[in-house]
């Protein structure tokens, strides 16, 4: 940041200046803590439902299994599926944890990450793919960041677009800046929820993303990764149907070399 230098308090202009300060500084601290209590009792919350049905099942089959062996079939297919929500939950979790450690940023080809990652994911795509990505994008950062970036936008056009449909991913640049975007001609998401989905664990209408594997949590980490870079992430609407997630990233002024 900005360089300080410090000076002893000559007026009590001064003295108020520097006591304000004191008090934002504070205030900050306060807020972070209260988002980071808030991330752990959400967290707890999301954990803490797979695993009361788990047990609820594994109770049912102790009282009923061996009079009524009917109900075990059910219970055994509804613990299978709520571990399996626990083990995403988790997964998930560390991720977030673990991006928030600092690595060296290097500088590095963005474009050919976006196509790496693209060749990893296509392998499970069912839609067909249109990629329009610049070459030689070069940029300076953590490569896992965008990694995860990347991931989890394709990973998402994939999981809300039909099996016929198309996804669009592009990396385009001018001197100004950088802009990524993934399309789908998917399921779409309604106004009401377009600023909402970034919140971590909301996802639209419980009952159709239930049908889907899901947390709530791709896109707050996306979210938070771009803002970390000081981007920004806008939703639209794609037409015919479907959803555009855009991305950009303004040219630092003082290094001409890399983006952000
Ligand atoms: P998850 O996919 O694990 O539920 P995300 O944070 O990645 O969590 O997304 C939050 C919600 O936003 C999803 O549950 C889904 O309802 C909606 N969403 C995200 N991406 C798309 C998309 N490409 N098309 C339609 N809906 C989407």
């Amino acid at each position: 940041g900005e360089e300080q230098v410090l000076t002893v308090p000559k007026t009590p202009q001064e003295v108020r200046n520097i006591s304000r300060s004191f008090n934002q500084l504070l205030d900050r601290q306060r807020l972070s803590l209260k988002r980071e209590q808030q991330f752990v009792t959400d967290a707890s919350h999301e954990l803490r439902t797979p695993l009361a049905a788990i047990r609820g099942h594994v109770n049912l089959i102790k009282r009923r299994g061996e009079k009524h062996p009917e109900v075990i079939p059910t219970s055994l297919a509804y613990i299978d599926k709520e571990s399996k929500r626990m083990e995403l939950l988790v997964e998930q979790l560390l991720t977030l944890g673990r991006l928030e450690t600092l690595a060296e940023a290097e500088a590095f080809d963005l474009s050919l990450l976006i196509q790496q990652t693209l060749d990893e994911l296509s392998v499970m795509m069912n839609q067909e793919l249109n990629v329009q990505i610049k070459a030689g994008i070069m940029i300076k950062g953590q490569k896992e960041h965008f990694y995860q970036i990347t991931r989890n936008l394709v990973e998402n056009a994939m999981k809300y677009t039909e099996t016929s449909g198309t996804i669009t991913v592009s990396l385009d640049s001018n001197e100004h800046q950088l802009v990524f975007s993934v399309e789908d001609s998917g399921v779409g998401i309604p106004d009401e929820d377009k600023a909402k989905v970034f919140e971590r664990f909301y996802r639209v209408d419980q009952s159709r993303s239930s049908e889907i594997a899901g947390t709530g949590i791709g896109l707050a980490i996306v979210k938070g990764l771009v803002e970390h870079y000081h981007g920004t992430i806008t939703i639209t609407d794609a037409q015919p149907k479907g959803t555009c997630f855009t991305v950009s990233f303004s040219k630092k002024i003082e290094n001409e070399d890399f983006f952000i």
